[in-house]
């Protein structure tokens, strides 16, 4: 039997409840079906066959849910932090138990590699143990004496928040906003993408599990124009925790102006990597593949334009077609795997518009440009040449394992190219002069920047973009400082002066 065959009679059984019971809503500890009982079909981009039936949560869902989380929010903020913490690490045991089902699923209903997944899954657990470890230390704050007064300052979570996650790494992303969500103490209402609904049943399935207390994290399946729209509208929703495309970032803003929603937008990226000849070049060519090539190019982080000094243009170039032409493409379970389909038809007719439209504008499909059979939705890894940074294929985020380059003679040239952008979220750069990288970074406009290295996150470290990119910080306290509201308390230390009026 084959490491595939295997992997996939494992599969077979993770999928056999949600085969003959669907997916249910998880609204105040319970598991619920739509109250219109509508379901929805989740399908798996490897074969086009359908996984299985998913309650289809709308406006009255999300009703009960807010409702549940509002009623169980006192309880979990009055919570001690150390009870808190407890179940938070039994929340990330929970998941290393379900390691492999969790990267099964994840895989089967997005078409990731396996090879990534599985270590996605355990990024998941250490959310859950690294904002545990926070929980004791969130609420404290500053003595910030003045002659008259001790004030004092207290961090206090802001009561129930929303979480909308899109379909790339759905499990990670879950876990990344839900967990420091939780050691903040407030309750959560998550509506996951339509497109991957499985882990994120399972994930709630394991909070509960592991102790926490009914209401406190509410599962709503649906649409984004139905259940997630009322999610953002409703009043007694403080927050919303966002991540995806920029257009819907800036939508659900307009649909939280009413109730003064606080946001947090993670959104698009046309992230540049930028290669001088001066840097380590076989360093740098690992980097450019693994950020566009790994996850299917399907991830926010991704490097999506290589500007490259044409000093070295041509033969970085040419390692980079020979390797592109050699990645792996295939089934997501295959441990071999480095390619797998993209998440869906819609998603796919998008990536694969652009092998035309890079045409149309001129530029070269050097790797690529076509689609892998018709089982399932899958493309060669794609690379663009001969391309300006004016081009859609150099503007347009089209998230998918497509690559375009484009040469630059100075580095002034390379600086406006690589800001001339409307996104903004990270930006990579290569070379080995310090001070052209000082101040190259310095005039980089991006939330977050790596020099010589590809994306490494550490967990105490800012994540969030600029511009079309997002609004807000997570990491470290960064997360903390949007799930709670900073309060100040002055207390008198005498009898100072009260100014007296109609005395
Ligand atoms: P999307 O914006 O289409 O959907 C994301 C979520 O929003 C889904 O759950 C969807 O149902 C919901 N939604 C859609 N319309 C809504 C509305 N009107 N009101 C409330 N909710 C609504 O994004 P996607 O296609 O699922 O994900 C891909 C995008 O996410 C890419 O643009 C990618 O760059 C971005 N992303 C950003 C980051 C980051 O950290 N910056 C991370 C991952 C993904």
């Amino acid at each position: 039997m084959t490491e595939l065959t295997s992997n996939i009679a494992k599969l077979n059984g993770y999928l056999e409840r949600f085969r003959k019971n669907g997916i249910q809503n998880l609204i105040g500890g319970e598991s619920r079906a739509a109250l219109s009982g509508k379901t929805f079909e989740t399908v798996s981009p490897t074969d086009k066959s359908v996984i299985c039936q998913v309650s289809h949560g709308g406006a009255a869902d999300i009703d009960a849910a807010a409702q549940a989380a509002k009623d169980a929010f006192p309880a979990w903020r009055d919570m001690p932090a150390l009870q808190r913490k407890k179940i938070l690490i039994r929340i990330a045991e929970g998941i290393e138990a379900r390691a492999e089902e969790i990267a099964f699923c994840e895989c089967w209903d997005t078409g990731q590699a396996l090879r990534f997944m599985s270590k996605a899954a355990l990024r998941g657990a250490e959310n859950f143990r690294y904002f545990a470890d926070q929980v004791t230390a969130a609420r404290d704050g500053k003595n910030l004496q003045s002659p008259t007064l001790m004030n004092v300052t207290t961090r206090v979570p802001i009561g129930p928040v929303g979480v909308i996650t899109p379909w790339n790494t759905p499990f990670m992303l879950s876990t990344w906003k839900i967990a420091p969500a939780l050691a903040s103490g407030c309750t959560v209402v998550h509506k996951p993408a339509e497109l991957s609904p499985l882990t994120a049943r399972i994930l709630a399935e394991i909070a509960h599990e592991a102790g926490l207390p009914a209401g406190v994290w509410n599962l709503v399946n649906g649409f984004g124009e139905e259940a997630g729209k009322r999610l953002t509208e409703h009043p007694a929703i403080k927050a919303i925790a966002f991540v995806g495309e920029s257009r819907t970032g800036s939508l659900i803003t307009k649909q939280g102006a009413d109730t003064l929603k606080r946001m947090h937008l993670e959104l698009g990226g046309k992230n540049p990597v930028v290669v001088f000849d001066d840097a380590d070049l076989d360093r740098a060519l690992d980097a450019v593949i693994f950020m566009i090539y790994s996850i299917n190019g399907e991830r926010c982080t991704s490097s999506s334009r290589l500007l490259v000094q044409d000093s070295i243009a041509e033969e970085f170039q040419a390692k980079l077609v020979e390797r592109v032409n050699n990645i792996r493409v295939g089934h997501p379970l295959d441990p071999k795997t480095e390619v797998g389909p993209l998440v869906a038809q819609e998603h796919f007719d998008k990536v694969t518009s652009y092998f035309e439209i890079a045409k149309q504008d001129g530029a070269t499909i050097a790797a690529g440009g076509e689609v892998v059979g018709d089982e399932g939705y899958f493309v060669r890894p794609t690379l663009f040449t001969n391309a300006n940074n004016k081009m859609r294929i150099a503007q347009e985020e089209i998230f998918g394992p497509v690559l375009t380059a484009i040469t630059f003679e100075t580095e002034e040239e390379a600086l406006e190219m690589a800001n001339d952008t409307q996104y903004g979220l990270t930006g990579y750069v290569w070379t080995n002069d310090l001070s052209r990288a000082l101040r190259f970074t310095n005039h980089l406009e991006a939330g977050m920047i790596w020099v010589n290295s590809e994306n490494v996150r550490h967990l105490p470290t800012p994540f969030g973009g600029v511009k079309a990119s997002g609004i807000g910080r997570d990491g470290g306290d960064w997360s903390f400082d949007f799930y709670m509201e900073q309060k100040h308390i002055g207390f008198a230390l005498g009898h100072h002066n009260i100014p007296r009026l109609g005395a």
